[in-house]
């Protein structure tokens, strides 16, 4: 991590990627993508942190220049070309650019109809969180987050994208059967996600010891693993022809998302928490998100909208 990061908390870098959507702030930029299909951006300061050097503004208080409102996503293109060309781009323009940016991730987030209501809805979403922490229907969900599909962007880490639900993802044989059906299916840039829910009611692990200290994941956790990977599996294996039919379909890399559970609720000792974070952080392409923490990552990017 470059040098210029240091001092700026982690939550501020998270909120500012996520509030600009995982994109440079530059129009139409496409920035070149990393295998797995993370595109490549920077975190650049608009008004420097050192007196001398570019676009310094002694007007400023300490916590305002390592602060969110002093932060712009760029690829390192546009991030190089910016700072060669100050008196074009001042600290002024950059802002201008910024929150045109935002208002464009905000109209993508909301819909063309209604722009403007990010941070209500987001508002909105953590409250029904609050209210249906147990509930253990995952009709629910599946239709909450195909209402709200702003909610997955933090799974998505950030990144602008299309969804679709109830997705079929190859599989079906000669006689129209065995099809599989994803819950949700996520394009951005020239990649996909698969996203497979549970609800927050799910078990992450089994209920006793497998032995030792040592806990197995539950059955449905482990299930909705193998699930999502064959439907990834599914659509690689049937790309060629869903393309046809899919304008835009392209996945270089697919993503895999399980979001299932509670780990605040649920995970009570110390022996739970290793299991489950030894067994999700040992699943090579997938991701293992839990409801709370979906949540959490809700709460922060609410209040970045409300700066
Ligand atoms: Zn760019």
């Amino acid at each position: 991590m470059a040098n210029y990061r240091r001092g700026i908390p982690a939550s501020i870098i998270k909120a500012a990627f996520s509030k600009a959507g995982g994109r440079c702030a530059f129009p139409e930029c496409q920035p070149l993508v990393l295998d797995n299909g993370t595109p490549l951006l920077e975190l650049a300061f608009i008004s420097s942190l050192a007196p001398g050097s570019l676009r310094y503004d002694p007007g400023l208080t300490p916590e305002e220049r390592a602060g969110i409102g002093n932060i712009i996503i760029l690829c390192p293109t546009h991030h190089a070309y910016v700072d060669k060309n100050p008196e074009k781009y001042s600290a002024k323009t950059l802002r201008a650019i910024r929150e045109t940016h935002f208002e464009r991730v905000e109209t993508a987030l909301s819909g063309v109809e209604s722009p403007g209501t990010t941070s209500r809805r987001l508002t909105d979403a953590l409250k029904i969180w609050e209210d249906n922490r147990d509930n253990s229907s995952e009709q629910f969900w599946q239709e909450f987050l195909a209402e709200r599909p702003e909610v997955l962007i933090l799974a998505l880490d950030g990144r602008a994208y299309t969804l679709s639900s109830r997705c079929y993802v190859g599989g079906k044989s000669i006689h129209n059967s065995g099809g599989n059906e994803l819950d949700f299916l996520a394009q951005y840039g020239g990649n996909v996600a698969l996203i497979e829910i549970k609800t927050p009611k799910s078990d992450l692990l089994a209920p006793t010891k497998y032995r030792g200290n040592v806990y197995a994941p539950s059955r449905e956790l482990a299930g909705s693993t193998v699930q999502v990977l064959e439907y990834r599996n599914s659509l690689l294996t049937n790309l060629p022809n869903l393309a046809f039919h899919t304008p835009g379909l392209r996945a270089a890399h697919p993503l895999s998302v399980v979001i299932i559970g509670d780990l605040e609720r649920e995970i009570a000792s110390e022996d739970q928490r290793r299991s489950f974070e030894l067994y999700r952080s040992s699943l090579r392409d997938l991701k293992i998100m839990t409801y709370d923490e979906l949540f959490d990552g809700i709460r922060m990017l609410a209040s970045a909208w409300a700066d």
